[in-house]
């Protein structure tokens, strides 16, 4: 059997046509469109290039996204600063901290300043309870993506063994909590799994499998149920270019669905980005009652 490749650059361009359409409706009710802020340290040329990137997608979507650079230097107090300052704005919607940043900055203290209702990206400590909680829809981008990705298949998660290889706290935790939602059982692994020999036991039995560990083609085929749907979130750049973390020539001979790297869940994962802005920008519409 050879698996269904889960198309990311396909469902991306889907996603990007029902956000474009909905910006358009609430334009049209409101005059109004959704207007993001990327805060942006320092001036390293891959994340300048990212967060352009960002914003050229915004445009594509018709929603306003600026960039507010911030010297290298910036200090903390400084940085959170700005951040109240936004979250004050009105006329400001959605914020995030673009990563990577200098080491000198706590990334995790100034995330939690962000008001929950602008967090972009999902992953300040007040988004992350609601969300155990099912109280928000502000979901962190790269697990939001996995789960499009699961759901584009159709499969009815209830019941089913999900495993998840990595369980940092932006992609492996938050996806259990995800995959808990839909009543899938859920197993989440870490090294310690890997160093106690039961990683295999795991993957065997996973109906689905998600693996974001950031280690390059860790996860063989043959490890693999047959029929299992496979979620690869890992990057890994290698002298042979980018590689996922699950061994995708031969995962695809056993799996019923698969997502490939490049190309699987990282050109959703932007996207995601953007539905948070529209959520956000909903937020302000309903708290004005607009
Ligand atoms: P991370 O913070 O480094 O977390 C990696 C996780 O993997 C940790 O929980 C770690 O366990 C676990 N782990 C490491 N080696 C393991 C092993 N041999 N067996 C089992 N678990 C193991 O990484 P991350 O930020 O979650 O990112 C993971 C991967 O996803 C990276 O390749 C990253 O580039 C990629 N990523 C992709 C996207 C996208 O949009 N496609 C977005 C974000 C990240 P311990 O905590 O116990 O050490």
């Amino acid at each position: 059997m050879s698996a269904n490749i889960l198309d990311g650059r396909k469902l991306a361009a889907q996603l990007k046509d029902e956000l474009r359409e909905e910006v358009r409706q609430l334009q049209k009710q409101t005059g109004q469109v959704p207007r993001l802020v990327n805060i942006l340290v320092g001036d390293k040329h891959d994340s300048c290039a990212y967060a352009n990137s960002q914003k050229k997608l915004a445009d594509k979507l018709g929603i306003s996204c600026d960039l507010l650079r911030l010297p290298e230097k910036v200090s903390q107090a400084d940085l959170i600063e700005s951040i109240k300052k936004l979250n004050d704005d009105d006329e400001v919607h959605g914020i995030m901290i673009h990563r990577p940043i200098p080491n000198h900055i706590d990334y995790g203290e100034a995330a939690n300043y962000l008001d929950a209702n602008k967090d972009l990206e999902g992953i300040n400590a007040t988004n992350i309870g609601k969300m155990l909680l099912g109280e928000t829809e502000m979901i962190p981008c790269t697990p939001a993506s996995a789960m499009e990705h699961i759901k584009s298949t159709g499969i009815n998660l209830a019941g089913k063994e999900a495993v998840i290889i990595g369980s940092s706290d932006i992609v492996g935790k938050p996806l259990g909590l995800l995959l808990l939602r839909e009543m899938a059982t859920v197993t989440v692994c870490n090294i310690a799994t890997s160093k106690a020999g039961k990683l295999l036991d795991h993957i065997a039995r996973a109906e689905i499998l998600i693996v974001a560990v950031g280690k390059p083609l860790l996860v063989k085929g043959e490890w693999i149920k047959e029929g299992a749907i496979v979620i690869d979130v890992g990057i890994n750049h290698t002298e042979k270019g980018m590689v996922g973390d699950v061994e995708f020539e031969t995962a695809k001979e056993k799996a019923s669905f698969i997502t490939p790297v490049p190309g699987g869940v990282g050109p959703v994962t932007v996207v995601m980005l953007m539905r948070n802005g529209l959520q956000a920008f909903k937020h302000y519409l309903s708290s004005k009652k607009l």
